[in-house]
């Protein structure tokens, strides 16, 4: 028998392996350019994909990664994480002439990966400095995305994080899979060579008079907060050891300098239908759990994890289980032992019990049933709120003048790393825009740049 490969191991072998040079130059062949491409409206940040594949195609790698990074500069990241199969390769006209989508997003990992052993200055030049300085609180893709914007406008941008890195959900949230060889780390880095950007990370925004000072101190405030919250299971044995958050469980893993002595339960259950579900599912059973179950309150269709990520915990050796919401979680001891489920029915597309009730025996229940917004104080400080998350016009301005918002803070939006980097795109314009009007630029009163 084989021995176990440590699990460090077991998840670099899950990542997926980049295009060598032939199989991009192949692949890029398959491309038609179409005119009005659907793939390029498809993508959120409405990448110029012909033109980059067309480049692949060529032998220019550098002007394939210019002509996406100008669209996102967190494309090397996006390539990796993107629910391509919903976005740009589901409507790829190659699906239905010959079954088989162009492989957009591992041309796009191919273009910039090869154009990150570049400087970053070779591909964005910085405007000379105007002076301006913005304040980003969240150091997440839409926080980046919008410093960045900014930086090459001429503004001085500080960016301000709680958590020790930079990066966000790219950085805690993200499977380790799909971000390996510190690939979140690397892409920051990267972007900070072009300049005007100083990221102050262990500073958290939590009372008013911290955004009044931010707002009395910077010219303009981007907030890209995420959502910091977690749902509770509102269930008895809540509390047990062993019992975690989806999220916090895949931070730790992604921190742990040796996946060897992360503790993982043998037998583990995962609560919810989404990504963060199939993440931690994916990774416990990497981890060496003996057994992992998704159980999902709804059927398989309900489930907001694609098809693609659903077959991938499968083949992973994950079992997926539908029409179970949980009950209570039972103990020994104080730990966790099992979980009690309540089989549902859908009556006119509404849950009901059918007072059926299984029993899972489980040492971890992970809950990955949804985030909130962590900001009691949001109305208090003048921001609207909306289900449960912040206000914004088309622009990412909020209720606050010199405020903007985006990423999975703000109400409306997919909550996926291509969309929060849109946002913190289009916030980045619409701040600039403000910046140079001398009607609405409000008084210089810049303090200087993280004292
Ligand atoms: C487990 C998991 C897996 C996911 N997998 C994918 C995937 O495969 N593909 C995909 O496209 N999307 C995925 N997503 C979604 C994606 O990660 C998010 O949509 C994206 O990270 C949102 O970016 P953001 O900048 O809005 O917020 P975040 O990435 O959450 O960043 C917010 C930042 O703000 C900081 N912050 C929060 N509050 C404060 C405060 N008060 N003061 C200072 N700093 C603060 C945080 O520390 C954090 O760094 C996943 C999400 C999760 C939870
Ligand atoms: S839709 Fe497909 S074939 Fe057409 S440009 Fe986009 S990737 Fe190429």
């Amino acid at each position: 028998m084989s021995p176990t490969p440590h699990p460090a191991q077991a998840i670099a072998a899950a990542a997926e392996a980049p295009l060598t040079r032939a199989q991009a130059l192949l692949e890029a062949e398959r491309c038609l350019y179409c005119h009005d491409a659907p793939c390029e409206q498809a993508c959120p940040t409405h990448i110029p994909v012909p033109q980059f594949i067309r480049r692949i195609g060529d032998g220019d790698l550098r002007g394939a990664a210019r002509a996406i990074l100008a669209a996102n500069p967190l494309g090397g990241l996006c390539a990796r994480v993107c629910p391509t199969e919903e976005l740009c390769e589901a409507v790829c006209v190659r699906n239905t002439q010959q079954g088989q989508p162009i492989a957009i997003g591992r041309l796009q990992r191919h273009a910039v990966d090869a154009a990150m052993t570049l400087p970053a200055s070779t591909f964005f030049t910085r405007a000379p400095a105007t002076g301006r300085s913005v304040a980003v609180v969240g150091a997440g893709p839409a926080g980046l995305a919008c410093a960045h914007g900014l930086a090459l406008q001429g503004h001085h941008v500080v960016v301000f994080d709680a958590r020790e890195k930079a990066g966000g959900l790219n950085e805690y949230g993200l499977a380790s899979y799909k971000t390996a060889d510190d690939f979140a780390q690397r892409e920051i880095a990267w972007l900070l060579q072009t300049g005007g950007i100083t990221v102050r990370c262990g500073w958290k925004l939590e009372t008013v008079a911290q955004l009044v000072e931010l707002r009395n101190s910077f010219d303009a405030v981007f907030l890209g907060l995420g959502l910091g919250g977690t749902a509770a299971l509102g269930v008895p044995g809540e509390e047990l050891a062993g019992v975690a958050d989806a999220v916090d469980f895949i931070a730790q893993l992604r921190q742990a300098p040796d996946l060897a002595r992360l503790p993982v339960g043998r037998r583990v259950v995962v609560i919810g239908g989404g990504m963060t579900a199939i993440d931690a599912a994916v990774q416990a059973k990497l981890l060496g759990a003996e057994q992992v179950t998704i159980a999902y309150r709804r059927g398989p269709e309900a489930m907001s994890a694609s098809q693609v990520e659903q077959h991938w915990a499968q083949t992973h050796g994950v079992v997926i289980r539908h029409h179970l919401a949980p009950q209570a979680l039972l103990g020994q001891d104080g730990r966790v032992s099992a979980i009690t489920l309540a089989v549902q029915q859908e009556v006119d597309g509404r849950l009901q019990p059918t007072g059926e009730v299984e029993t899972l025996a489980a040492d971890q229940v992970l809950k990955a049933i949804g985030q909130k917004l962590a900001l009691p104080w949001a109305e208090s400080a003048g921001l609207a709120i909306q289900g449960g998350r912040l206000v914004v016009d088309a622009e990412g301005r909020t209720a606050l003048p010199g405020v903007w918002a985006g990423g999975d803070c703000v109400a409306g939006g997919r909550d996926l790393t291509v969309e929060a980097v849109e946002h913190g795109k289009q916030a980045a314009r619409s701040i600039h825009a403000a910046l140079i009007q001398p009607a609405t630029q409000p008084a210089a009163q810049s303090l200087p740049c993280a004292a």
